[in-house]
């Protein structure tokens, strides 16, 4: 339960409410991570929030955290030199390693293209493994598109098939409006082997993976992440309960047959 002291390293502005924190430990070793694992990041005096990792491995720990409230506001504002509380890492992996074999789909809404960008790393890093890759990737606007320069390389690699769209463009725009589930019927890929990795708002989540099922894509091979409030991140304290799941200890990446009936009930 006790944070460990990191010096924030380096900060990136990502979008006008988005930065990259680089953090490395004051003492002892750095953490290792896997794809779609958290930490607890406490600014001290003010609280603690789970941010997922957005490089995955023993190097130094890599988040990208949106500005919403007194918390995330406050590690974003974190300058290099700031020292940091950090618990963790906690949670389960993207099951990056299961999909080799078959085509893959990364699909980000908004900030949760930052938790996905480990995975897709990873696919990157050993691409002769899988199938087909694609990313799809949506925002509101363009201005608040993720990782521009990376981005910009991966759609400019032959082995990858990458889409972006927005809710509403701005002057200058000439990529796709329109919402996230609408790419994948632009996208080639082979729904009885491929596996999908969704991350973003629920709403999104929800009909990509309703999308994805209907495209014949068997919903135990759909991976989902769930955000809800947490405390503790061990399992001890409920508050990111789920219906009979607690998302700190056994997410929060699932599989879209695990979720399908808890997604519908509003408010659970
Ligand atoms: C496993 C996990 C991984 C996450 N990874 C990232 C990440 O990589 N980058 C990032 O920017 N954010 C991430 N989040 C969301 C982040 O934890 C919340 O934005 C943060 O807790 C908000 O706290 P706050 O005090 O700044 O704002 P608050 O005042 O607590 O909240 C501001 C608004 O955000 C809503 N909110 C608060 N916490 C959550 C939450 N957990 N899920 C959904 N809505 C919430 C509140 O209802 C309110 O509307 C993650 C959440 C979880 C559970």
């Amino acid at each position: 339960m006790a944070p460990r002291p990191f010096r924030v390293t380096r900060r990136r502005r990502e979008t006008a409410d988005t930065w990259t924190l680089e953090l490395e430990p004051v003492a002892g070793p750095s953490l290792t991570t896997q794809p779609g694992q958290f930490t607890m990041l406490y600014v001290f005096g003010v609280g603690e929030v789970p941010i997922s990792v957005s490089v995955a491995g023993d190097g130094p720990l890599v988040h990208t955290v949106r500005a919403v409230g007194p918390v995330s506001r406050a590690v974003c504002e974190s300058r290099p030199g700031a020292v940091l509380g950090v618990r963790g890492p906690f949670g389960n992996a993207w099951p990056v390693e299961s999909a080799r074999g078959g085509d893959v789909l990364i699909v980000a809404g908004g900030i949760g293209m930052a938790p996905l960008r480990p995975a897709l790393l990873q696919v990157l890093a050993n691409r002769g493994e899988y199938g087909r890759a694609a990313l799809l990737y949506g925002t509101r606007m363009p201005a608040d598109l993720l990782y521009r320069r990376e981005l910009e390389r991966w759609r400019g690699r032959l082995d990858m098939d990458v889409k972006v769209t927005v809710d509403a463009a701005e002057p200058g725009w000439i990529g796709n409006v329109g919402v996230v589930p609408s790419l994948l019927g632009h996208t080639p890929y082979d729904p009885a082997q491929a596996t999908a990795f969704v991350c973003g708002p629920e709403i999104m989540i929800h009909f990509t993976a309703l999308a994805l099922k209907h495209s014949g894509m068997p919903t135990d091979r759909i991976h989902i992440s769930m955000e809800r409030n947490m405390r503790c991140g061990l399992g001890y304290c409920g508050h990111c309960q789920l219906g009979p799941t607690l998302i700190c200890r056994d997410g929060p990446v699932y599989r879209y047959d695990q979720m399908q009936e808890l997604m519908k009930v509003r408010e659970l």
